[in-house]
């Protein structure tokens, strides 16, 4: 019996018009996903099927599949011809696993192929008897059966299938534009990431760091973190951007109070020039309001003033709690606590402040010409290809 994946889609309902546009992408993406085990990926009346796939390797097609942006959830399923007797066959072998034990299960049909001799009841109906003269150990349970047996009977075979594992949800990566996300080695940015993809968001990313402040293990930790989150979201540019000069010059020139805020300021100001020149519309950041001394809402909006792109910060109102259960569930947290030095932990100030001024800052940072050395630190950038 061939066993097929059946895909449903996340949100791409919604969007009327662009919907096969929508299709289309996600066919894309699950191909994308699935590439090296190399499959056949169909779209059929609003379903996705994945074909050509052995025994041992669905578990890795379902976990691919699982952190694809529009999928709402996949089954397992048995592909017949749409015969009765095919079908019934079928579910007797999908339900076999289960019946070992005393379990409830209920069972559904859905027709869309009119012409199938048997209505969605009867086929329901026979299936359910079936399975009961079957296996002793089942019962039906019409409210809240443990295992939901579905047979779909569609244009040109019939599918069954007991039950669904979840999808990542959202939409496919690619359908909401690119925007640059600023990673750190923390635990914020690559969820603050993660959940701009998943609305559909193509990511490039942008890494500062200050060597030999920062170590060359830093620098891998990033790449790393970068990998994990393009387990979801597809191929990302990372630019990696020496910052040392920049923030031994702030250092010098500039007062101590202030150096946290000046280098997100020109963070921004070099993750802004770097994404319009490589086509992203928006920078992203893992700040939420008043984790540090540099996200109180003062320091936001100072921040916020060195760049004219507008900044998604995702996790603007979670806890740290809710960052790191998030962080644990798409596969981040462990490399994320990894122990790393930051360029921004390096030069932190004694006592930074926590209510700046824009004019104030503006003034700080016009103490310099920092100019030449943005150029020199896009100059000297180092562009890797992470997928
Ligand atoms: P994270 O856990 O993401 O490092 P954080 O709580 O440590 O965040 P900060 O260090 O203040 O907070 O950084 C705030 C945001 O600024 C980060 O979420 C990230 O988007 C960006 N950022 C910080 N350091 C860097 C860096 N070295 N390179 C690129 N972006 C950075
Ligand atoms: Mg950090």
């Amino acid at each position: 019996m061939e066993k097929v994946i059946l895909v449903r889609y996340a949100e791409i309902h919604l969007k009327g018009l662009n919907r096969p546009f929508f299709e289309r992408l996600l066919v894309d993406r699950i191909k994308q996903a699935l590439n090296p085990i190399h499959p056949s990926v169909e779209r059929e009346q609003g379903r996705i099927f994945v074909y050509g796939i052995s025994g041992e390797q669905i578990p890795e097609c379902v976990d691919r599949l699982c952190r694809v942006f529009g999928i709402h959830s996949v089954s397992v399923a048995s592909c017949v011809e749409k015969s009765w007797d095919a079908i019934r066959d079928a579910a007797i072998e999908e339900t076999r696993p289960y019946a070992e034990v005393e379990t409830t299960f209920k069972c559904f049909a859905r027709r869309s192929d009119k012409r199938f001799p048997m209505t969605s009841e009867e086929i329901c109906k026979e299936l359910g008897h079936e399975l009961l003269e079957s296996y002793p150990n089942l019962k039906v349970d019409v409210h809240h059966p443990k295992l939901p047996v579905t047979a779909e009977i569609r244009q040109n075979n019939a599918f069954v299938y007991t039950g669904e594992v979840l999808g990542a949800g959202g939409m496919p990566v690619g359908s909401n534009g690119k925007a640059m996300l600023l990673i750190s080695g923390g635990i914020d940015s690559p969820v603050a990431g993660y959940m701009i993809a998943k609305r559909g968001v193509m990511l490039d990313a942008v890494h500062f760091y200050s060597y030999p402040y920062t170590s060359e293990r830093a620098r891998d930790k990033v790449v790393e973190l970068t990998k994990l989150v393009s387990r979801y979201a597809g191929r990302i540019n990372l630019y990696l951007v020496p910052f040392t000069d920049i923030q031994m010059t702030i250092y010098d020139k500039c007062p101590s109070t202030e150096t946290t805020v000046l280098m997100r300021r020109l963070m921004m100001k070099i993750a802004e020039r770097i994404a319009k020149d490589t086509g992203s519309q928006a920078l992203i950041t893992g700040e939420s309001i008043g984790q540090v001394a540099s996200q109180t809402i003062e320091s936001l909006c100072v921040t916020d003033d060195a760049v004219s792109m507008p900044v998604f910060r995702p996790l603007i109102g979670f806890d740290k709690e809710e960052i790191v259960e998030k962080a644990q569930k798409i596969g981040t947290f462990e490399t994320s606590i990894l122990p790393y030095e930051d360029c921004c932990t390096v030069f932190v100030p004694k006592h930074p402040v926590t209510k700046p001024k824009v004019d104030k800052l503006r003034e700080s940072e016009a103490l310099v010409d920092f100019e030449p050395l943005i150029e020199k630190a896009i100059a000297d950038t180092e562009k890797m290809y992470i997928s």
